[in-house]
């Protein structure tokens, strides 16, 4: 049987609002089992959760954008593609604005703290939602198709329509440590012209080759270049698993996508919930042996948060 997790210790990270350009400071702390993902914004009195689920996405436009009546906090996908990923299946992220911090783009800060702080193995049973009739959603040529298989693994496609950088797609099975070494490193993007355009609106204010790979007139202008091939396309795939972190569990399926982004994504979360005869709850511990020994490695983690 596996078991829930969360983190060992609590994680700090300081950086950059990429909108407001101010500094942002967060804290990912450990949570109860069964808790899943909560936001909380810890500049407001008194403090307001956000809990991690697809009804309260506000926005999609730029960032993934979760909130409340009371509160929203913008560009949570990087962190929580890399709380998935890795396996933490609760935690409370804390945070003293209104964005998370942009950091360098990726979510490879966010998975070096998250390995720094360890894991602490929680008294539960991991439930996974097992997708077993797919489900489509689309918009124009856009769309995103969730079908049954085992494990997690993303097929992406971008294409802007043979104009720079043109068509790139992956094929990746999303592990832990596949997410490492292919995903988690791999930077946002965007056109200079977009840039500049919502800088004259006043958004992007923290945008900088820092924290974005910045395409222009067939080039991409930061000095280093690219940190890997695909890196854009790879880019996607890390906001998708982010996104699909709204589903509240890990989810077992094969996930298509063709031209989409944060909204296509939310699109299919709430597609997938609102067919509940298309997945199954299952438990680990309904699928494997029970009393599996908890790996060596955890051999000293108190089970804290039962
Ligand atoms: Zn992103």
């Amino acid at each position: 049987m596996e078991f829930q997790k969360t983190l060992k210790k609590t994680i700090e990270i300081n950086g950059t609002g990429l909108h407001s350009g101010q500094p942002v400071n967060l804290k990912i702390k450990s949570a109860g089992a069964g808790e899943g993902y909560i936001v909380r914004r810890v500049d407001l009195k008194p403090a307001v959760d956000i809990p991690v689920k697809v009804d309260n996405i506000v926005d999609t436009t730029l960032a993934t954008v979760v909130g409340t009546k009371a509160a929203t906090v913008s560009t949570v996908e990087h962190c929580f593609a890399a709380l998935r990923a890795l396996g933490v299946d609760n935690a409370i992220v804390e945070v003293d604005g209104p964005e998370f911090p942009i950091l360098d783009g990726s979510a490879a800060p966010y998975v070096d703290k998250i390995l720094d702080a360890g894991f602490s193995i929680q008294r539960s049973a991991r439930r996974y939602l097992k997708v077993i009739k797919p489900i489509r959603v689309k918009d124009g040529d856009k769309f995103c198709i969730l079908r049954p298989a085992n494990g997690f693994s993303v097929t992406y496609s971008i294409d802007f329509d043979g104009s720079f950088p043109g068509a790139q797609n992956f094929f990746i099975e999303v592990t832990g440590e596949s997410f490492v070494t292919e995903l988690s490193r791999a930077r946002t993007f965007g056109f200079l012209s977009d840039v500049e355009k919502l800088k004259s609106i006043g958004k992007a204010r923290g945008a900088s080759l820092e924290n974005a790979v910045a395409l222009h007139e067939g080039k991409v202008l930061n000095p280093e270049g690219l940190r890997m091939k695909g890196e854009l396309v790879r880019h996607k795939i890390l906001d998708a698993v982010g996104d699909i972190a709204f589903v509240g569990l890990p989810v077992e399926g094969h996930l298509i996508v063709h031209k989409g982004g944060h909204e296509m994504h939310r699109r299919l979360v709430e597609a997938l919930l609102s067919r509940p005869d298309a997945w199954v709850v299952v438990s680990s511990a309904d699928e494997k042996p029970l009393f599996t020994p908890i790996p060596r490695e955890f051999g000293r983690v108190v089970a804290a948060h039962g």
